[in-house]
């Protein structure tokens, strides 16, 4: 599953900054989530609660932001989120642009995943 891989290096990361600043535990870690990685909120808590138990992390509070998708168009300089289309009950984002309709777009924002700051004491 893509979230274990990505959750496990986001709590390595977490791990090696509550070290390099001494910190006995982490509180609170505060993360990024862009909606086009498909990454689901939840199901990153869940693992992060299961393999970070054991470590200074373990009952840490996670925060997860998810980051709307922005893009910027080059035909018509659209710039801003992008549609959603409904497709078996998943909201699925179109890599379009939503006012003229071109695919030639730069992606701005959504893709990130990525620890913000963490509280450690
Ligand atoms: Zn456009």
């Amino acid at each position: 599953m893509h979230e274990i891989s990505i959750a496990g290096a986001i709590v390595d990361a977490v791990l090696d900054a509550a070290k390099k600043n001494n910190a006995k535990k982490v509180s609170e870690v505060f993360i990024e989530i862009g909606e086009l990685t498909a990454l689901n909120p939840e199901q990153m808590k869940f693992i992060f609660k299961t393999i970070s138990s054991g470590t200074p992390a373990e009952g840490a509070r996670y925060d997860i932001r998810v980051i709307t998708p922005l893009i910027n168009c080059k035909k018509c300089l659209y710039n801003g989120p992008i549609g959603f289309f409904e497709k078996l009950h998943f909201f699925l984002p179109q890599i379009k642009c939503p006012r003229c309709g071109d695919i030639e777009i730069d992606i701005t924002a959504g893709r990130e995943c990525c620890v913000k700051r963490i509280k450690i004491s």
